[in-house]
């Protein structure tokens, strides 16, 4: 669970990315966060892992306390959460298998003991994970040789490897073409389902939305405007 209260960001230039959001998102849940360029989606997304820190109220992640979370405390946050970016954030010079094992990175006493010699449990773990994603034939291809979609199928199966509960989506699709943004969306949606994640993705455009989403929250300057049903938000728009 999830949970915002009064919560406030300004950056340093004194930009308010987050203007007093009161949020409660239950485990399980697939929440879509749609609003223009600027509404403070992304900003709302990167507090949950403490990318971004609140300037004021109170944000609770699986019962953590990030808002003022120390050193220790985030990296045990940030164990639990995954994240999932529009440019992917691959090492496009290493394999597909290498990117996926950095999931368990949090979880391995040194970086030389995943990427040397992975643990069994661990290659276990990101190879079941490549499979749930369709594209374990690629295991020991460079990232960089991957499509698009592909690429974003192997950011999901990275944090499907990390066994994080929460799975934040910062604009996924983005950078996609339709035909392969649905898809990387189906796939979210279907996995979110199957692992029990709670999901929380930013979109821009409201059809795809609609098309996904458990409950769409609408943003416009740093606050929400909206927070429903897909056909609540049917009415409302
Ligand atoms: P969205 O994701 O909906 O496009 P953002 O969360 O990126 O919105 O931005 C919300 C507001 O915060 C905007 O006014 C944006 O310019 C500002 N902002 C975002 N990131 C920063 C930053 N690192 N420093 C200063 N202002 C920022
Ligand atoms: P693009 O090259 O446009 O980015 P994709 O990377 O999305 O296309 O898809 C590449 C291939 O992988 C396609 O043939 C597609 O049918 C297949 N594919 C896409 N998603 C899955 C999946 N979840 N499981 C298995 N195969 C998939």
């Amino acid at each position: 669970m999830i949970t915002f209260s009064d919560v406030r960001v300004t950056y340093p230039n004194g930009v308010r990315g987050l203007d007093g959001v009161d949020l409660t998102i239950p485990d399980g849940e697939f929440v879509v966060v749609v609003g223009l360029s600027g509404a403070g989606k992304s900003t709302l997304v990167r507090t949950v892992n403490g990318l971004v820190p609140v300037t004021s109220g109170r944000l609770e992640v699986d019962g953590r306390r990030v808002d003022g979370a120390g050193r220790r405390e985030l990296r045990a946050i940030r164990a639990g959460v995954g994240m999932i970016f529009q440019s992917f954030n691959l090492v496009k010079r290493a394999s597909v298998l290498d990117n996926v094992l950095m999931g368990r990175l949090h979880d391995t006493p040194t970086w030389r003991s995943v990427l040397g010699v992975p643990r069994a449990a661990d290659r276990e773990l990101a190879f079941a994970a490549l499979e749930r994603v369709g594209i374990v034939e690629k295991a020991y291809t460079r990232a960089s040789e991957l499509s698009g979609g592909q690429q974003q199928r192997v950011a999901i199966a990275r944090v499907i490897a990390q066994q994080a509960g929460v799975v934040l989506a910062d604009e996924p699709v983005a950078s996609l073409d339709p035909p392969t943004a649905n898809q990387v969306l189906r796939d979210l949606k279907r996995i979110g389902g199957e692992l029990g994640h709670t999901t929380v993705v930013n979109l821009h455009f409201l059809d795809m939305a609609r098309r996904y989403a458990d409950r769409i929250i609408g943003m416009r300057a740093g606050a929400v405007v909206f927070d429903g049903s897909a056909e609540q938000a049917d009415d409302a728009v």
